[in-house]
């Protein structure tokens, strides 16, 4: 397997600490809202590589976080808490916004046939461990009490800016870093927050060993620390592969190197994976235009989760992809024409020569794919390509595609003989035309009469949400 680094910016080749065995660390969902597609394509790409594990033999272990504590609005350091903010939106408490919210991320998970994670630890079930990983940071030197809270100080911390390749200086000179007053260096992070200032009445709070000027000590975690402290609980200081957005390049993971390298003085992960951004219309997505689009909206389109699916496959998870409706309309009919081959195939008598050279062949082929930094797009092209090829059996055909499938997770097994649309004679489809456009016409009366033929001869017609289908009585 090829993987490409984010920290030495190439491909390289991949080896597992221990001996088939991988452990993934995939930065998980924020859950003061639900999850937008731009946060589907991170879950579906993290789901897809995990699966290429396995298809390829590995024993995975993934970790996925739930925040539910400390993500702060500016995603910086100042500002309020997004569960606390969603908390007065929604007029309930932060813990009830976290489990609703949280209950719609693993119905999300179910939707896009997304494996459910081995351990999807919480950041507030997790404060002990945090806490334990910054006693150790003042320990060896990093951290710093505020006014506001305890800081990691960057400049100790040589290899600060490795993943991201930004310099201290260059960084320091950058017009969007806001220069807080007390802070050693502009990207000091926050490690703990004391309840003062906007968060003296946050609802989230903990004690903790250390105190500020005023005597407090009560507060809640930084964001970037439940990262290190929970990857590190279930995976070990060092551990294989982690994965998020982009976006978390230059601040979060960078922040998360320097609190676990920190604190113990290794290595802590070999090779960072980062999908691009899902773009909407060309643009960037955001709540305020109404374009960040959840599962609801997907569904109330007519379309099916696992077209969304598709979508994301169809591109390289390191390329930007843009989300339009029309895309999505493509994936959709793609996903249909697919779906109706597995049905004929699943029904196909034919007593065809096997050629097994040939279905290893196109074996090769798919695993050479997702064995190059997981490349779906060209995996999906070798799942076309054997679906067309006249030489293969109806009967390796479809074997083929239910292996690719593991990887893909388009969940072709399930595909049950209910949509047989293939199998209905000829004539019978034409009158369910016909009383589709009578229909469409408003000749109810007309529509009915055809029913009635139709039923008499056997078969029914159902309407549905995405159109009619027929099916045999
Ligand atoms: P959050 O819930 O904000 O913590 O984000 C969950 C995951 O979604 C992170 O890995 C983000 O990097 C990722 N993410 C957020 N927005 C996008 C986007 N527009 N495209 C792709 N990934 C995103
Ligand atoms: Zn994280």
């Amino acid at each position: 397997m090829q993987i490409f680094n984010t920290l030495s910016r190439q491909k390289e080749d991949f080896h597992s600490i221990e001996r088939g065995e991988v452990k993934i660390y995939s930065c998980g969902p924020t859950v003061y809202d639900y999850p937008h597609i731009g946060n589907l394509r991170a879950f579906i790409f993290s789901d897809t590589l995990r699966r290429a594990f396995e298809f390829l033999g590995f024993h995975v272990i993934q970790v996925v976080n739930i925040t539910d504590v400390g993500h702060l609005v500016s995603d910086e350091n100042e500002g309020e808490d997004k569960m606390e903010k969603a908390a007065k939106r929604e007029k309930k408490d932060p813990f009830q916004i976290a489990r609703y919210y949280e209950d719609e991320f693993r119905k999300n998970l179910k939707a896009f046939n997304i494996k459910t994670p081995h351990v999807l630890p919480r950041a507030t079930e997790h404060i002990e461990a945090q806490i334990n990983l910054i006693q150790k940071l003042f320990k060896n030197g990093y951290a710093y009490i505020l006014d506001d809270g305890v800081y990691f100080d960057v400049s100790k911390f040589e290899k600060y800016g490795q993943l991201s390749r930004q310099d201290l200086e260059e960084k320091q000179s950058g017009a969007r870093v806001k220069v807080r007053d007390q802070k050693h260096n502009p990207e000091d992070f926050a490690l703990w927050k004391f309840l003062v200032g906007e968060n003296t009445n946050h609802i989230m709070q903990w004690d903790s060993p250390w105190k500020n000027t005023d005597g407090v000590s009560k507060g809640f975690p930084g964001w970037h620390i439940e990262c290190s402290a929970m990857s590190m609980q279930y995976l070990g200081k060092t551990f294989d592969i982690h994965t998020g957005g982009v976006d978390h390049i230059p601040v979060h993971h960078e922040n998360e190197i320097a609190q676990s390298e920190g604190a113990t003085g290794q290595k802590f992960v070999n090779y960072w994976m980062h999908n691009n951004f899902l773009q909407i219309d060309g643009g960037k997505m955001s709540k305020s235009k109404g374009n960040a689009y959840t599962l609801q909206e997907i569904v109330k389109k007519e379309f099916l989760p696992l077209d969304f699916r598709y979508f994301c496959l169809s591109a390289h998870y390191r390329a930007k992809l843009n989300f339009t409706w029309e895309a999505l309309e493509g994936a959709h009919n793609a996903m249909k024409k697919l779906n109706d081959k597995i049905v004929k195939l699943k029904n196909s008598v034919e007593k065809k020569q096997e050629n097994p050279k040939l279905y290893q062949t196109y074996l090769e082929k798919f695993q050479k794919a997702i064995e190059d930094d997981l490349n779906t797009p060209q995996a999906m092209a070798v799942l076309w390509d054997s679906l067309k090829d006249s030489k293969l059996s109806n009967n390796e055909k479809l074997n083929l595609v239910l292996r690719f499938d593991q990887v893909l997770g388009l969940g072709l097994r399930e595909i049950t003989d209910e949509r047989i649309e293939q199998e209905i004679p000829a004539k019978i489809t034409e009158l369910a035309e016909k009383r589709e456009e009578m229909r469409k016409n408003k000749k109810w009366a007309e529509a009915d009469e055809l029913r009635n033929q139709i039923f008499k001869q056997g078969y029914e017609v159902l309407d549905e949400e995405r159109g009619y289908r027929v099916k045999e009585l």
